[in-house]
């Protein structure tokens, strides 16, 4: 789980409710090797690991994300965004 300090905490802002739509990368989750919606921190839900990615690269590959249980998929879900300019 991604972590902050007291400190670091006043740089996080909680946001709304997403889930009617207007910001599409916090309800879809992204396979192996798709294209990075927004820069952040990333989830799997299919082990909880986490990564940082930026936008417009790509998820990680096959080879770079794995499962023991293969049948369970590798879906990155964003967990927090960063605040960029471009
Ligand atoms: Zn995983």
């Amino acid at each position: 789980m991604a972590q902050v300090t007291p400190e670091s905490a006043m740089h996080i802002t909680k946001v709304g409710n997403t889930l009617l739509g207007g910001a599409p990368e916090w309800n879809n989750v992204y396979g192996i090797g798709a294209t990075v919606p927004a820069s952040g921190i990333y989830r799997c839900t299919g082990c909880g690991d986490e990564i940082t990615s930026n936008k417009d690269d790509k998820f990680p590959p096959q080879n770079r994300h794995q499962h023991v249980n293969q049948t369970v998929p590798v879906q990155w879900q964003l967990i927090v965004k960063t605040q960029t300019k471009a």
